[in-house]
């Protein structure tokens, strides 16, 4: 029979009513076997994450505060998760034990994983699952480097003996016996890690969006979902901003060519968007998704003769290897060349690497552009359609947006966009308007 891995958010178990409503989605098929949890979210806007409230517990007690308070809030809230699903359930000497571990100085990723493993008992006992804990099956090296391989196999060869189980996400255990954690929104990985472990036929990542949208909501409302994307497209798209699913979820089921449907607990019957590694259905509309930034600059170079010196371009880099900065584009012209970088990587040292480059190259003109935003447009449409640059390029001209740069990467998977910061959500409403609507 075919095995489906699911994986919650923290806002879709925030309170027992939410978990109701996860636990009502993995009971409506039975091929839903295996539940990988987050901590509790928030219930409303400014509510505070549990997973927030062990980072303050520890904290405080790093600083040898009291931290009694928060405490009893985060014993309140799971109490009060208990008792609203009706369960027996007494979670009295687990709290003791972690608060005399968080007593005894646990490492700061012992307190934040705390959040999901709670979470993880309760819902167990609500389905009736096995818990299986994290700390057994997701494996770090003692230096903390990540142990896929060997993960995988003890996670398959623990679910082997387990029909149905719940799994706290974001957390595992280094060899030397101390907790881990991957980075945050990091049970998103713990649910690939599964799903690759039991080969799953899908990995559905329940949240609080019906899936990726064409374009940010907040400056194109009512933007369309995207209904299917490849691994790549996505790489490109969280490249530049467009978050939902961690950048790091994407690798273990990637190999194994397990698709991940991003779902939405609160509007089960929607279909969200299915990630894929190939697929031959046409984006609707050519391009798939628009996403970016901004926070970027240009160090833009002039050197008569530029084109014929030999080294020159590598002697520019070299700086910036120096100075240990990766850059994102690197548009040039005959004697002239721009590097685009995050602002935030040359902040307090932009006179340093200026001198440096001076040095290397001794240009004829040197400076520093502040203030670009960065746009890709993303779609595997677009490799065999004629016209979607000229569309693209014609769409901003009438929303009078300069362009400052164009790259169209060799996979002609994308063509990125850079403009002012100020014509950021202009530029990005004006491509959506002219594929979409
Ligand atoms: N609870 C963790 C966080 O808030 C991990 C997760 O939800 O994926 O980042």
């Amino acid at each position: 029979m075919s095995v489906k891995v699911v994986k919650f958010g923290g806002s879709s178990l925030a309170d027992a009513n939410q978990i109701k409503k996860a636990a009502a989605i993995i009971r409506a098929d039975e091929s839903r076997k295996y539940a990988v949890v987050s901590a509790p979210g928030k219930r409303f806007s400014d509510d505070i994450k549990v997973t927030d409230m062990f980072y303050a517990c520890y904290d405080a007690a790093k600083k040898g505060e009291d931290f009694s308070d928060i405490f009893a809030k985060i014993k309140e809230r799971y109490n009060g998760i208990i008792k609203d699903l009706g369960l027996t359930l007494n979670l009295d000497r687990e709290f003791a034990i972690i608060e005399g571990c968080l007593l005894g100085n646990a490492g700061r990723d012992y307190a934040a994983s705390r959040g999901e493993y709670l979470n993880a008992v309760i819902i167990a006992e609500y389905l009736g699952f096995d818990f299986v804990d994290a700390a057994d099956v997701v494996v770090f090296s003692e230096s903390g480097e990540f142990m896929l391989d060997k993960t995988i196999s003890l996670i398959s060869q623990r679910l082997e003996n387990s029909n149905c189980a719940v799994i706290p996400g974001f957390y595992g255990m280094r060899e030397g016996g101390t907790i881990k954690t991957f980075s945050r929104g990091g049970s998103d990985v713990t649910g690939s890690l599964v799903a690759r472990a039991v080969n799953a036929e899908i990995y559905e990542n329940w949240t609080d969006v019906s899936g990726f949208l064409i374009a940010d909501p907040r400056i194109v409302c009512n933007a369309e979902v995207i209904e299917t994307i490849t691994y790549t497209e996505l790489r490109e798209l969280a490249y530049m901003g467009a978050g939902v699913l961690h950048e790091d979820a994407i690798f273990p089921v990637r190999t194994a060519g397990i698709p991940i449907n991003i779902r939405n607990t609160n509007e089960p019957e929607a279909k969200g968007t299915m990630i894929v590694a190939e697929t031959d259905e046409e984006s609707r509309n050519i391009i798939t998704g628009i996403a970016g930034k901004k926070g970027f600059c240009a160090i833009n170079i002039e050197k008569d003769m530029m084109n014929s010196e030999v080294g020159f371009g590598m002697k520019v880099l070299d700086v910036l290897r120096e100075f240990n900065i990766s850059f994102e584009h690197l548009p040039s012209g005959i004697d002239t060349m721009s590097i685009i970088l995050s602002s935030s990587c040359i902040e307090g040292r932009e006179e340093d690497i200026l001198n440096r480059i001076r040095k290397a190259v001794n240009p004829d003109k040197l400076e520093i552009e502040h203030g670009l935003a960065l746009l890709a447009v993303v779609g595997r449409g677009m490799r065999s359609t004629r016209g979607t640059a000229a569309r693209t390029f014609a769409a901003l001209a009438h929303a009078r947006v300069n362009v400052k740069m164009i790259d169209q990467g060799s996979s002609e998977l994308n063509i990125i966009i850079g403009v002012m910061e100020e014509d950021f959500e202009k530029a990005t409403s004006a491509i959506y308007d002219c594929f979409v609507n």
